[in-house]
């Protein structure tokens, strides 16, 4: 039996039945957010703070609404206004915050490790909405859903992650929950854009999206992560879209019921076409967002359980 989960780091350290266990309760908030009425007061009293080190648009939204929706008290702490402009640093910031009592924190940062190292720190519970190129375990599980939603289960599946792998914890996180749920993963693109150690990886790894693609059931697309390159990755963008960006002929290599996911913020033109992104026959990248309200709602949800059930235990 495995511990009850305290934090929600990472995809490294859990279990397949606890991914399961995230992604069916997932699934019910996602029937309970298409009602009308959508509030329940499951964490009501309880209180989660955004801390956002980084620019978000859609995670933090998405984490915002799923605390909104279970009844917590939601604040968003504006960082680019806050004292760690003054110098004050992370651990610092998290200490003051800590001492206001919260429930929930989620934490995105721009350095690798800054989260884990701030879970440490705090006495609640703390969500990873993204820490460098680390992991990024919401977008992973949202992702599982969605694919598991689209293709009616989640292994045995040829899944091609594409374009720019290195610097994606998108990628990094997708790539252990596809395989601890035993998938086919397989990376396409510019060996520039492959991480250091792919080889260790256990995965395939193609240059060439035709070979890459060839009977994939998912189509994965990643940003061109430019904010954390210091140039020359790539030739140009022109050319990068000309033998990696995902079009209506590299999309005819895979099978021909594949979906086509993308994590946002999109470059239309660049990774991808803007008509295969837009096509409800193929794309799911409308759905990966409401999954992702239903995935961090669950997730929340499940965190706050193993606390309530765990203080109990020592009140006993
Ligand atoms: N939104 C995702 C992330 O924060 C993917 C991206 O930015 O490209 O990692």
């Amino acid at each position: 039996m495995h511990a009850a989960l305290n934090h929600l780091l990472g995809i490294e350290p859990l279990h397949p039945s606890q991914i399961t266990a995230i992604l069916d309760l997932a699934d019910s908030y996602v029937d309970f957010n298409r009602n009308p009425l959508k509030h329940t007061d499951r964490l009501a009293g309880l209180t989660q703070i955004n801390m956002f080190f980084e620019n978000s648009t859609r995670t933090q939204a998405s984490f915002e609404l799923a605390g909104k929706r279970l009844g917590a008290d939601v604040m968003n702490m504006a960082m680019q206004a806050s004292s760690v402009k003054k110098g004050e640093t992370l651990i610092d910031t998290a200490l003051t915050l800590n001492a206001m009592r919260p429930d929930i924190l989620v934490v995105r940062h721009p350095h690798s490790g800054a989260v884990d190292l701030l879970a440490q720190k705090v006495n609640c519970a703390v969500l990873n909405a993204g820490d460098g190129r680390h992991e990024h375990p919401t977008q992973a599980l949202l992702d599982a859903l969605t694919i598991r939603r689209a293709k009616g289960r989640l292994h045995r599946l040829n899944i091609a992650i594409c374009g720019d792998i290195a610097h994606s914890r998108v990628a990094r996180s997708n790539l252990i929950l596809l395989g601890k749920m035993e998938n086919r993963v397989r990376l396409v693109g510019p060996a520039t854009l492959m991480p250091t150690g792919v080889a260790d990886l256990g995965v395939e790894v193609y240059h060439d999206m035709a070979e890459g693609l060839k009977d994939a059931d998912v189509v994965m697309m990643l940003r061109l992560q430019k904010e954390r390159m210091d140039g020359g990755f790539i030739p140009s963008e022109r050319e990068y879209y000309h033998r990696y960006g995902l079009d209506g002929e590299k999309l005819a290599h895979a099978k021909s019921d594949a979906i086509v996911m993308h994590p946002g913020p999109m470059n239309r033109g660049i990774e991808i076409d803007g008509d295969i992104a837009d096509d409800i026959n193929r794309s799911v990248i409308q759905e990966q967002v409401e999954m992702g309200v239903a995935v961090r709602m669950a997730a929340m949800d499940l965190l706050m359980q193993n606390r309530t059930a765990q203080t109990q235990d020592t009140l006993v």
